[in-house]
């Protein structure tokens, strides 16, 4: 029998919709090419959540999530809602999402499709192999610390990580890079931060288990630069809370837009897969949105959560196989291009899903 995989759709706020709608339209297509019976069922969260329920994660959304094999999510956030209080708040609603699902790992990989290395603001030969895959803490840190709070002339946040947190996180990056090229770059601030010297002693200790992946430390200000730098020296890159929040959105450049780019937020239980751009209200609702992020977080949502790594590939090589044939949406057009909306491109990628299979076939 066909084991079925239930997906938890919370398409969210601004574009996220728009470019959901897509990366299900990918998605039904794979499931029908490759035989995987998939339900999809839609909840609400962020302001979509305060809309219907009065909370950025309602208990409807929260009982669906832990139930389902994996979760699927547009974006958060809403300018109209950037006075609300902080629990009325989009982006609570993500942060509790992801401390619901205990997803301590989030992956993001970052590579340039040959046709738009002119879309990046870095030269074309700094780019040159460049393929890094951050791996970031993503429920220890900064974010979470107790205790926190506001007073009216000073405010506190509070650093914190256990050698658990760092050992189970610093666990994912080491496997992932057995499966790339083998380096690990651990990205800390040890010469200040006493938490950071636990982070570097115990990444230190989980790659003595690692003996085939090399180890190296950075300092987050010299990773900063490096990474705009010399993009290729990196490998997989492992780092704590905050420091991937920024690293990661200054990797994504790399990649010409915020558009393209997709991610993984792994724990023990269900996986949360979404694009890493948020809700673009600037541009929301008007069918300009690059739906290739939530396309290619379709990929990692079948390959991480489901370990379906043909029908992963198959996504992968046709969104590669519309970039080739010069399918732009409007973020990564040239000037006066011509340009796909949003759901053109998906309707564009979904056409090709199994095309490089059917050529291959038939070139045997
Ligand atoms: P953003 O990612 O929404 O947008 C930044 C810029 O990139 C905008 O100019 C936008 O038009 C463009 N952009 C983003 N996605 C795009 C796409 N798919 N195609 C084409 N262009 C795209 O970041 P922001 O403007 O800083 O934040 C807007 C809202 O989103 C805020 O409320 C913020 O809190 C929220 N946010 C949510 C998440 C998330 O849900 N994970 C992440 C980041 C920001």
């Amino acid at each position: 029998m066909v084991k079925a995989h239930s997906i938890a759709v919370l398409p969210g706020d601004g574009i996220g919709p728009e470019v959901i709608a897509e990366a299900e339209r990918v998605l039904e297509a794979v499931a029908e090419r490759f035989g995987i019976d998939v339900t999809l069922q839609h909840f609400p969260v962020g302001a979509a959540g305060v809309a219907a329920a009065g909370d950025p994660l309602p208990e409807a959304t929260r009982e669906a999530v832990i139930k389902a094999d994996a979760v699927l999510l547009g974006a958060v956030g809403d300018p109209a809602l950037d006075k609300a209080p902080r629990h009325l708040k989009p982006e609570t609603g993500l942060l509790a999402l992801r401390a619901l699902l205990g997803v301590f790992a989030n992956l993001r990989p970052v590579s340039v499709h040959p046709a738009l290395v002119g879309r990046s603001p870095l030269k074309a030969e700094r780019l040159r192999g460049a393929d890094v895959l951050i791996v970031r803490e993503l429920t220890g840190g900064l974010y979470y610390g107790e205790p926190r709070g506001r007073a009216a002339s000073h405010a506190v946040n509070t650093l914190a990580y256990s050698v658990v947190e760092v050992e189970r996180v610093a666990r994912i990056a080491f496997a992932a890079a057995r499966r790339r090229r083998r380096h690990v770059t651990s990205v800390d601030k040890a010469n200040v931060l006493e938490v950071s010297q636990l982070w570097r002693d115990t990444v230190t200790a989980v790659g003595r288990e690692y003996p085939d992946v090399t180890l190296d430390h950075l300092y987050v200000d010299t990773a900063a630069m490096r990474l705009v730098t010399e993009p290729a020296a990196f490998d997989v890159i492992l780092t704590e809370n905050l420091f991937g929040d920024i690293l990661s959105d200054e990797a994504a450049v790399l990649a010409g837009s915020l558009g393209l780019l997709p991610s993984a937020s792994l724990g023990s239980g269900p996986g949360l897969f979404e694009p890493i751009h948020g809700s673009a209200p600037d541009i929301a609702g008007r069918d300009v949105a690059n739906p290739i992020g939530a396309i290619a977080t379709v990929a990692m949502l079948l390959r991480h959560g489901f370990g379906l790594a043909e029908p992963a590939r198959a996504v992968e090589q046709a969104i590669s196989l519309a970039l080739d044939q010069g399918a732009r949406t409007r973020d990564i057009a040239e000037p006066g291009a011509p340009v796909l909306g949003t759901r053109a491109m998906g309707e564009r990628i979904t056409g090709l899903i199994g095309e490089e299979q059917r050529s291959r076939a038939s070139v045997a």
